[in-house]
């Protein structure tokens, strides 16, 4: 069963389908399970639960900086560079 699993004694929500060893799900108290299913982890987040770092990590949406740290450059060079592709792919309709 897919879906996110969050655990209420230490407020870390798990995602099933690529769960890892180390989220020791298994420890997780039946008292303390709350099942999100299928796929809301936004619901377990306004409930104050923290995306696991080994099982969720690649699901938390990606902000300007941390882009800007993956990539070495500042935040503002993304975003000015975002506004810029965009300006060049609307001139580029305007010419087609
Ligand atoms: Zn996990």
């Amino acid at each position: 069963m897919a879906g996110y699993l969050g655990n209420k004694f230490d407020m870390i929500v798990h995602h099933l389908a690529v769960m890892k060893p180390k989220c020791k799900i298994y420890d997780i108290k039946k008292q303390d399970s709350v099942y999100f299913v299928p796929d809301i982890l936004d619901q377990a987040r306004k409930e104050g639960f923290v995306p696991c770092k080994y099982c969720v990590k690649n699901e938390v949406s990606i902000t300007p900086r941390d882009l800007a740290e993956a990539a070495d450059v500042t935040e503002v060079t993304i975003r000015n560079r975002y506004k810029g592709l965009k300006l060049s792919q609307q001139m580029n309709h305007t010419i087609l």
